[in-house]
């Protein structure tokens, strides 16, 4: 089994040498601060392009140089990372550049089939369904549309391709464009996930469950600024009208919320439910980082729409310290240096293989 493999090469490390690696994007920068604000040694695989971020930010003591991130499989690569004592923390860019995690013989922190429940829709919702959190409706096909929806498509591609439509017709319509003008692929139609649309506010909870301290944590709580959904309050209905402008969602950035302290429960609730359930679905289940995406509706009724089980670049908002993970910690916490921190009480206390797949 992939799991015993991956703690055998675990076994061969060097555990007081142990050093915290990653790919150079997404949130890499919140994941290597915060490894060596807890006294690691960083390892930084990236490209050429972006190489001087790392550098520039004086985050990685090691870069391992890269053409494309898919080289993270190559076994040269492994090789040396392996030799380095690395212990792998995913972020967005592993499942949207490289997907064969199962190819990766390397200790990552985390639940790497968790990972895979996450990109698969079906399989996010019958996750959803087993711990009884309130999701929007979702349509089997385009002829079943009958009040406004958001048409997603798959892979972690951060908003991108999203449209709303109100009918099959308009469906088609939006589609077609979308191709017309490159940002779909004519196969992402038949793969798209129709939801019904929730008016309200969306609220993104970065949660961690700790197994070694066997309890849940809010770290840090975001919205996502998104192109052009965010930009189109600002244009008045009549040149809205004029200029056919649709919106659409890809993610440009992120801000940071503090929600109104009486709906805290509800996200906790549905973590708590999420996290039981992940146990079921695939041992160990959740460790370390995840985040739970809302809509608050006009009645504050939360409605969960996808879940990341890994760090989210919202997390960034929280750097130094979030205001929860203050009021938790009493000093400045952030996600990637609560990852780190982890992993040191876990060498600490002999339970490194628990928190690694
Ligand atoms: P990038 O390195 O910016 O290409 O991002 C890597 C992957 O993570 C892409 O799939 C992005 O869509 C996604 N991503 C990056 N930043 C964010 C963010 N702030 N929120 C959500 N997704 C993101
Ligand atoms: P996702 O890729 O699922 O995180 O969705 C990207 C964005 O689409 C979110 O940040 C929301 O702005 C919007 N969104 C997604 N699902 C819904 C929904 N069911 N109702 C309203 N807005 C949504």
């Amino acid at each position: 089994m992939l799991r015993d493999k991956i703690i055998s090469i675990l076994k061969s490390y060097k555990l007081e040498d142990l050093r915290i690696g990653t790919l150079g994007s997404h949130s890499a920068l919140n994941i290597l601060r915060g490894a060596k604000d807890e006294g690691f040694e960083t390892v930084c695989v990236c490209k050429e392009n972006e190489r001087r971020i790392y550098e520039n930010f004086g985050v990685a003591d090691k870069i391992v140089e890269v053409e494309n991130f898919q080289e993270l499989l190559n076994k040269d690569v492994q090789d040396l990372l392996r030799k380095l004592n690395v212990i792998l923390i995913p972020h967005g860019s592993f499942n949207a550049y490289i997907g064969r995690l199962s190819e990766l013989l390397l200790p990552i922190f985390g639940n790497r089939e968790l990972m895979m429940w996450e990109i698969d829709r079906i399989k996010q919702r019958k996750w959803f369904e087993k711990a009884g959190v309130r999701m929007p409706r979702r349509y089997e096909s385009p002829d079943k549309i009958n009040k406004l929806c958001i048409v997603k498509f798959p892979g972690a591609r951060g908003g991108k391709g999203y449209f709303l439509a109100s009918s099959c017709k308009e469906f088609y319509e939006k589609a077609e464009k979308f191709v017309k003008s490159g940002i779909l692929a004519e196969e992402d139609i038949k793969d798209a996930e129709i939801q019904e649309y929730i008016v309200g506010a969306t609220v993104y909870f970065s949660f961690f469950y700790s197994p070694v301290n066997s309890r849940i944590e809010l770290i840090a709580i975001d919205r996502r600024y998104e192109s052009n959904a965010d930009a189109i309050g600002r244009i008045p209905a009549k040149e809205q009208m004029n200029s056919e402008i649709d919106p659409t969602y890809t993610v440009i950035g992120n801000i940071p919320i503090v929600l109104r302290e009486s709906l805290l429960s509800k996200a906790f609730d549905a973590a708590e439910r999420i996290v039981d359930v992940s146990r079921e679905i695939a041992y160990p289940g959740m460790v370390g980082p995840f985040c739970i995406e809302t809509v608050f509706d006009e009645k504050a009724e939360m409605y969960v729409f996808e879940i990341s089980a890994r760090i989210v670049a919202g997390t960034n908002v929280g750097i130094p310290s979030s205001p929860y993970s203050y009021i938790l910690f009493g000093e400045n916490m952030y996600m990637g240096r609560r990852i780190a921190r982890e992993i040191k009480m876990a060498v600490e206390k002999d339970m490194i293989s628990e928190v690694i797949y």
